[in-house]
């Protein structure tokens, strides 16, 4: 069994990517070109927004992002302590401050009774302006973007929607990739919508930020690719991985439905013996991750343990919280007991991707319900 099946994924639409990528050869056209337009194109009416500039990983996508948005020493800027370590890492990258905010424990998301409390804190003190909230759709899940957008209307601040785990998800009719003032999602091959090596994409409304986004990406290009304004980068989406793009996203949608019946199976099943991933009334994940929730350190540890002895694939996201990784000292404020440190010692994440087989499913299930049979720990 395999934890992310990328490989099925490829077996089932085999004919259409080969023919994606041999037409790409045929043009000898390997970076920019129609592919790169039509998935532009494709992806900004996907999620409902102005514009989507891609680019070449889900990191350059954050940091073109705060380029954007003229994030600089001196800005705090509110970020989940409980995420991917690049959602922190570019805020560092640019010399502003990243404030890490607990998450609440059964969204694994920001939890906004905190960020309202972290932001307050900064203001008070006055010696940071508080800019930004970069909000991250962690598992596929979407953070909640109504209390957050309410949060920065009421104190001036920017939003960055984080959702390279969240492509497909939505809140009510919004999709993700359509909250905040920008938005990023990630194309790393074992995310919800992933290609074959690394690409990523940029969405916005708004023209000035889409402007200044296709100048910076493209070594900071005037009117004329060798008319330079500014100081910029070079971070494309390759052409062949553009067709490749193409073809998923095609198919996104039965994958989405597919991924969608296993977290329902998981969760009817498991609920009784583990704490199942909470998705609430209006939300729907694209589930880039299953994630359950043990009673202990030892009793997560002991359980990956088992489902590895029984065949069974499982990952800890996340062994650290961000505060606690060491590349980011000193750190201006620390969350002392936090959710975000119980979440690292006692969440371990199941195999699920679309092409998994019903008897995998039952497996995986039924090894869990021996497991805790065997220890006789129920929640
Ligand atoms: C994967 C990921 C990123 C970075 O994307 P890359 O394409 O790997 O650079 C950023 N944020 C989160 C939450 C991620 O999961």
């Amino acid at each position: 069994m395999e934890f992310r099946d990328i490989q099925k994924q490829y077996l089932h639409n085999k004919e259409r990517i080969d023919s994606s990528i041999q037409n790409v050869l045929n043009t000898g056209i390997f970076i920019g070109g129609s592919p790169v337009k039509k998935i532009e194109d494709e992806l900004k009416e996907f999620v409902d927004r102005k514009f989507c500039i891609t680019c070449a990983n889900g990191t350059d996508a954050l940091s073109i992002a705060l380029k954007a948005m003229n994030i600089q020493k001196g800005d705090a800027v509110f970020v989940p302590d409980f995420t991917f370590f690049a959602s922190g890492e570019v805020v560092s990258g640019i010399n502003a401050t990243p404030i890490f905010v607990d998450v609440d424990e059964r969204t694994f998301n920001l939890d906004c009774d905190k960020l309202l409390e972290a932001i307050l804190k900064i203001k008070n003190e006055g010696k940071l302006v508080p800019k930004l909230i970069i909000a991250v759709d962690l598992f596929g899940l979407p953070a909640d973007y109504v209390k957050i957008e309410k949060i920065a209307e009421e104190f001036n601040m920017l939003v960055l929607e984080d959702a390279a785990q969240g492509f497909g998800g939505s809140i009510g009719n919004r999709k993700t990739c359509s909250f905040g003032d920008i938005a990023i999602t990630s194309f790393f091959p074992a995310k919800p919508l992933g290609c074959y090596g690394d690409g990523g994409a940029i969405f916005t409304d708004n023209a000035e930020y889409a402007r200044f986004i296709n100048s910076y990406k493209a070594q900071g290009k005037g009117d004329h690719k060798y008319d330079n304004i500014r100081i910029g980068v070079n971070s494309r989406l390759d052409s062949i991985q553009a067709a490749i793009l193409s073809v998923k996203l095609d198919i996104f949608e039965w994958e989405f439905i597919r991924v969608n019946e296993v977290n329902n199976k998981y969760s009817s099943e498991l609920s009784r013996y583990v704490v199942t991933p909470l998705v609430l009334n209006e939300f729907k994940s694209s589930f880039a991750q299953y994630t359950i929730q043990l009673s202990s350190e030892q009793e997560r540890n002991q359980l990956k343990n088992y489902l590895k002895s029984k065949k069974i694939p499982t990952m800890v996201y996340y062994p650290k919280t961000m505060q606690d990784q060491i590349a980011f000292d000193p750190l201006y404020t620390r969350n002392l007991n936090s959710t975000s440190e119980r979440l690292t010692k006692n969440c371990l994440s199941l195999p699920i991707h679309p092409y998994m087989e019903h008897s995998e499913i039952e497996l995986v299930i039924q090894e869990i319900v021996n497991f805790k049979i065997k220890i006789g720990t129920f929640k």
